[in-house]
């Protein structure tokens, strides 16, 4: 593409942001494996592949992109990756309803390509609004998890962590859901309240209250209070389960609650989690009524074969028609739900697999780690310090990372293959070699398949240059940024598999962003119609308007409201900047040769001395990811400082100057808007290159950070107050309905020191201005008196204008200070307390002028031209 050299009248983001997405290279973007720079790893998020870009992301996502573009303009070797954990149950799902399938339908291999061509096309349209966001991804460190050459370092991963005694097999009673037939963690159980009934009836004669009478064939025991006296003795006794007829112990537990229902409780395996602790506390029995696909076992005699919802209604039905059924009430309950499809979740005991978690461990790491905000830190320590299960990370699914092991059909020994040989599919190929164990050759493979977050927990192994040996060569990353709803999910599994695979912490620093919600406060859903699809603003403003949104938006860390007047706003800036620049372009384009020893007048020093100050601001906002002060600097720095004071105090002197004081505004606006550029690249970095490439430097990402300390301490303090008279005198011409170029006669500034502005503020004045450290001699006028109508009308009434001529006619002294009475018609009248006051004028040597008082004294006075 080429284009004109003349500078456009308007700043239009989109053709402009295209064209730098063409002329940009992806290899400008690479980390740089043999450079001796520092280096700078992001441990970036890899999104589940849905196929959309949305504006949590993209919020995220602008998060990397500041701090990847800060530090490479730092000097540093920057590594922004981008992976896609692509396994799991959404695309299962998806694929299921687009195919009108179920994954039993088909063959393994035929689910999991169908999962894994939907996967490459999600990718894809993902990918393309990324790179439309302006993002600086490494492209050629792109890693997806389904592929072999990532679940291949899964897969050793797991077999590491079994040899080293970290996972394990066994049976036990885990988080379950009947509708996806699989198993689930405790970080992927949600909970929902709802109003269910309480069931009470007896068990030979003792009332029990339960919400779950489905449960009734897996009843182990009823539990009572150990001191509740409606129960002494029965502790040990055996009670009749209605309906079924067996016997179970009754228990007693301190854990029981006698304020409920009825104070004694059945024990089934298993309702909830307390049902599995008084399970293993009491050594009771177990009795599977529920099986995977949610419907009643054979131990439901009648009711085998129904769902349990079927269940329970037949059974309430059934005591009803025995009358066994006491009473029902509302019961407001907590009940735990499948992240994924919501159905309520079963606890089920099944064989699986589990990874050991060592709280203490985990939460050392974690203070090892700066948390950014530091009170994120909290979060994690407090799921660390309340799990009380392991892990389970099998899952009996498809699409998912299979777990590398075999049984023997002899002996029933587990084989795990060579990590040489990995990948392996356990369905799909046998072991190499017989079984150690017996000798014999016939072998089952594991058909449970590896929950996503083991592929997804050593992401930042995999960038950091893992390939299944110790420490990678460039561990630990030095930065992870994720959103704290995955605080307990992706960063708790991520510390716990680095110290097992490693012994350390993943990152120096974890940045936490916050959610976006919609413009109405709440969380974005389809149904509140609230969400907005980052193209949308795209479409209309441009990728760099929205960047500044994510900018300014929130504090670090904090839920953000989307604002489509933060995004005007920051198109509008754009505007403002744009034509700032192209006033500096238009004047200084050309003076790229000159040097800072150029800056010789006060207002020039000044303003590389506030320039200095705001890079000094703005690289301590970026260092501490502060974005929103980052923008506000720069922000307020171009518009209020730059424009509104500098370029309107310096602009006479452009036009009417030449030589040495001409330079060196010449040389300023230059550096004042290089500067800009670059401090606003991270963010804004099509804009920001689209000025910087008029300026003939090269690309304003490859300048570096700018490094600037201009320090004059003088030219600071007299400059402030140069700008200060200045645009207070304008302030009085606009207060006196005088147009701003309006010409004033004298203006007299009276200060403590001396200043040399080189006819700066003449110019900007329209008048002859003039700096004097010698005081005033302002002679003090009273020139007419201004009455208070409101206090002279009801106190006077028909007397009140003979005392306004009254007091008009009193003598100067008498009108300064006051008098307590005056005469009106021959009549001593009282004046009212504030019924006048006297009007000043002053005049300096005969002439009358205006006074305006600044700070510290200092004054000024204009001399109206008549
Ligand atoms: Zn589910
Ligand atoms: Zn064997």
């Amino acid at each position: 593409m080429s284009r004109s050299t003349e500078i456009p009248k308007a700043y239009d983001p989109n053709p402009v942001e295209e064209y730098w997405l063409q002329e940009w290279k992806d290899e400008d973007n690479y980390f740089d494996p043999v450079s001796t720079k520092p280096r700078f790893i992001i441990d970036t998020p890899p999104p589940y592949p849905t196929g959309n870009f949305h504006i949590g992301n993209g919020f995220n996502w602008c998060y990397i992109d500041f701090i990847a573009r800060y530090k490479r303009m730092r000097g540093y070797n920057v590594m922004f990756p981008q992976g896609w954990d692509c396994h799991g149950l959404p695309t299962e799902v998806k694929v299921e309803e687009t195919h009108g399938i179920t994954k039993n339908d088909v063959s393994r291999d035929v689910f999991r390509q169908m999962c894994h061509d939907l996967t490459i096309q999600n990718i894809e349209k993902m990918r393309a609004t990324m790179r439309r966001c302006g993002f600086s991804i490494d492209w050629s460190n792109e890693y997806v998890t389904m592929l072999p050459e990532y679940y291949r370092k899964t897969q050793i991963s797991f077999l590491r962590m079994l040899k080293s005694g970290d996972i394990y097999q066994s049976e036990h009673p885990v988080n379950f859901c009947t509708r996806c037939e699989t198993a689930i963690a405790f970080a992927e159980v949600t909970y929902d309240d709802r109003t269910t009934l309480l069931n009470f009836f007896d068990f030979d004669g003792v009332e029990i209250a339960t919400s779950r009478p489905e449960l009734l064939a897996a009843c182990v025991a009823v539990a009572v209070h150990p001191d509740d006296e409606r129960y002494a003795g029965t502790a040990g006794k055996t009670l009749k389960v209605p309906l079924f007829g067996y016997s179970v112990p009754v228990i007693t537990d301190g854990a029981v609650d006698p304020e409920f229902g009825s104070g004694a409780v059945m024990i089934c395996t298993f309702g909830d989690k307390q049902d599995v602790h008084w399970w293993k506390q009491h050594q009771l029995d177990l009795r599977k009524a529920i099986n995977t696909s949610g419907r009643m076992t054979s131990i439901a005699g009648p009711y085998e074969g129904l769902t349990t919802k079927e269940c329970r209604e037949r059974i309430l039905a059934d005591m009803k028609e025995q009358g066994i059924l006491n009473r029902q009430e509302n019961l407001e309950q907590r009940v735990g739900a499948c992240w994924r499809c919501k159905t309520p979740i079963e606890i089920l005991s099944e064989r699986q697999w589990f990874v050991k978690i060592h709280n203490e461990g985990i939460i050392k790491a974690a203070k090892e780690i700066k948390w950014m905000p530091d009170h994120m830190y909290s979060r994690l320590e407090n799921w660390a310090s309340q799990m009380e299960w392991d892990w389970c990370i099998s899952r009996q699914r498809v699409f998912a990372t299979p777990i590398p092991v075999w049984f023997c059909d002899g002996c029933g020994a587990t084989v795990l293959p060579d990590e040489a040989d990995l990948p392996v599919d356990p369905t799909a190929v046998t072991p190499k070699n017989a079984c150690p164990v017996c000798g014999g050759t016939s072998f089952t493979g594991e058909k449970d398949v590896l929950d996503t977050w083991m592929d997804s927990s050593i992401s930042v192994l995999n960038v950091t240059g893992w390939d299944g040996g110790d420490i990678p060569e460039r561990f630990p990353a030095q930065i992870r940024p994720q959103g704290h709803d995955i605080i307990r999910t992706w960063a708790f599994y991520t510390i716990l598999r680095s110290l097992a695979l490693t012994g350390s912490k993943p990152w120096d620093e974890i940045l936490v962003n916050g959610m976006v919600l919609g413009e109405d406060g709440f969380k974005m859903s389809k149904s509140r119609g609230n969400i907005i699809p980052p193209e949308d603003i795209l479409k209309d403003y441009g990728a760099d308007a929205f960047r500044q949104w994510s900018a300014i938006g929130a504090a670090t860390g904090s839920d953000i409201v989307f604002s489509w007047n933060d995004v005007v706003a920051g198109s509008r800036f754009q505007t403002k900047l744009w034509n700032i620049a192209r006033f500096v372009l238009m004047q200084a384009g050309d003076s790229g040769d000159f040097t800072e020893d150029s800056v010789t007048v006060l207002a020039d020093k000044w303003l590389m001395c506030r320039l200095s100050a705001t890079v000094a601001e703005v690289t301590d906002a970026m260092e501490s990811y502060q974005f929103d002060r980052a923008i506000r600097g720069i922000r307020e720095f171009s518009r209020d400082v730059f424009a509104d004071n500098y370029i309107e105090l310096v602009k006479g002197r452009l036009y009417e100057d030449e030589g040495p004081s001409r330079d060196s505004a010449l040389y300023t606006l230059r550096a004042a808007l290089a500067t800009i550029c670059r401090m606003f690249a991270p963010i804004t970095p099509f804009f920001s290159e689209e000025c910087f490439s008029y300026l003939n430097e090269g690309s304003v990402h490859a300048a570096g950070w700018p490094d600037l300390s201009f320090v004059d301490m003088d030219a600071a303090r007299n400059g402030a107050l140069l700008v200060e008279v200045v645009s207070e005198v304008r302030r009085f011409k606009h207060d006196n309905g005088m147009a701003l170029n309006a010409p004033l006669g004298q203006v007299v500034v009276y200060a403590n020191e001396g200043i040399e502005d080189a006819g700066d503020a003449s110019r900007a004045l329209n008048a002859k201005v003039s700096w004097t450290t010698e005081k005033p001699h302002l002679e003090q006028v009273v020139s007419d008196v201004n009455f208070s109508m409101g206090i002279i009308g009801p106190a006077l009434r028909n007397k009140a204008r003979g005392f306004m001529d009254a007091v008009r006619a009193l003598p100067e002294a008498d009108l300064r200070n006051g008098v307590s009475h005056v005469t009106v018609d021959g009549e001593e009248v009282a004046v009212p307390e504030g019924a006048f006051e006297p009007v000043y004028v002053y005049r300096v040597a005969g002439a009358t002028v205006d006074v305006l008082t600044l700070k510290e004294g200092v004054i000024v006075t204009v001399l109206r031209i008549a």
